[in-house]
């Protein structure tokens, strides 16, 4: 393999690996939303994936067909059902595929064969493996800052909160220029003055297809203090020991182990109002029943399809529920 390879991945996984190797990790849905999605959903369809499937698969596989990725590691199990589909017509294009499972059971026997047989593949020690973690963790304190910024001190927004957590999912490819750009941005904002705002809001789910909905909610005077899944992507958890790091991670295992951690945030950060965002053609919008059922506190459903700007309908909707919080 080629040093300056780059291992694009569909999500979060031990990157750990692929950084030990040398190689750079992609986020293939941080590059899809950032590069004219849009135009990237039309080519997948134009290449036959059909119009009701979700978004994201689309946008990932016209971002790796565009990009000539020579790996792909496609997260079979623990994210999205789609993936096989999606890694098959990868395969038929001729790329190496290498498939990573979080175990539905979460067994920490499997999940760490699972980590040892990717280190086997990219040819690195367990040892190169947690030298990287540690580096990765010297990180992942600085983004527990931000958030305790964002929910404490209210001196980040909503957006930027998401940008930087959804962001650790690989470091934008390179730990050492985002750990120095984290500093600033941290340094900058404890500077701010507190922001104003009326309500504190928790957004549930995957990441938003739409651009601007975080603007939206400040235009409400209501500013977004719990990223769920994204802070997810951050592993907060500073575990010393890698296997133990990923089994924590909520999002590939049961729902369950979601509201947990979601009941726990949203009484630390003092949450009025919940986003529950889902994307069209989800499955993870079943989960969407159960995170309802066990949330005590208002929930508006929010789902996207394609990307971009909010519609007028999903405003309306925003916008009744912040009256509805006001009364
Ligand atoms: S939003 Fe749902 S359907 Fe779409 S890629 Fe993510 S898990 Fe899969």
């Amino acid at each position: 393999m080629n040093s300056k390879k780059k291992v694009g991945f569909t999500t979060s996984f031990p990157v750990e690996v692929v950084f030990a190797a040398g190689y750079v990790p992609v986020d293939l849905n941080n590059i899809f939303i950032n590069n004219d999605p849009v135009g990237l959903v039309e080519q997948a369809e134009v290449n036959g994936y059909p119009r009701n499937i979700c978004a994201w698969i689309k946008g990932m596989y016209s971002t790796i067909i565009n990009n000539n990725f020579e790996i792909i590691v496609g997260i079979v199990q623990g994210d999205c059902s789609n993936t096989h589909s999606l890694m098959s017509t990868l395969h038929d294009k001729g790329l190496e595929i290498i498939p990573f499972s979080f175990p539905y059971d979460k067994s920490g026997k499997e999940l760490k064969c699972g980590i040892e047989k990717l280190e086997e593949i990219f040819g690195v020690s367990h040892s190169m493996v947690l030298e990287v973690k540690s580096n990765l963790d010297r990180i992942r304190r600085k983004l527990i800052r931000l958030d305790e910024l964002t929910y404490i001190d209210n001196k980040v927004t909503g957006f930027e909160n998401h940008l930087w957590l959804v962001s650790s999912s690989d470091f934008n490819g390179d730990p050492h220029k985002f750990e120095i750009e984290l500093d600033d941005f941290i340094r900058e904002a404890e500077n701010r003055k507190s922001l104003k705002f009326n309500f504190r809001f928790a957004f549930l789910g995957v990441p938003p297809i739409f651009t601007d909905i975080y603007d939206y909610l400040l235009e409400m005077n209501s500013n977004v203090v719990f990223n769920e899944i994204q802070r997810q992507f951050s592993m907060p958890y500073l575990e010393p020991d890698i296997v133990d790091q990923y089994l924590k991670f909520t999002y590939p295992y049961s729902v369950f182990n979601r509201i947990s951690d979601v009941q726990q945030q949203l009484s630390l950060r003092k949450i009025d109002g919940v986003i529950s965002y889902v994307q069209s053609f989800c499955h993870r919008q079943i989960d969407n029943i159960l995170l309802k059922k066990n949330i005590n506190l208002p929930v508006l459903t929010v789902e996207g399809d394609q990307p971009g700007k909010l519609d007028a309908r999903t405003k309306l909707r925003i916008e009744s529920f912040i009256d509805m919080l006001e009364q």
